[in-house]
């Protein structure tokens, strides 16, 4: 399942939902994050953006 770093608070989101559309907010803070790179793995491994799984 892929997850994102809230660029506001810095902690890992996951998401339930798998549409792009879809809004994806920071369950902690509450901020907009659909514009941050998802990550499908540890985030010390860098890829290439654009990529999903
Ligand atoms: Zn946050």
């Amino acid at each position: 399942m892929p997850y994102k770093i809230c660029t506001y608070c810095g902690k890992a989101s996951y998401s339930a939902a798998e549409s792009p559309s879809v809004k994806w907010l920071c369950p902690y803070c509450d901020k907009d994050i659909s514009h941050v790179e998802g990550l499908t793995s540890l985030p010390q491994k860098e890829d290439s953006e654009g990529h999903e799984q």
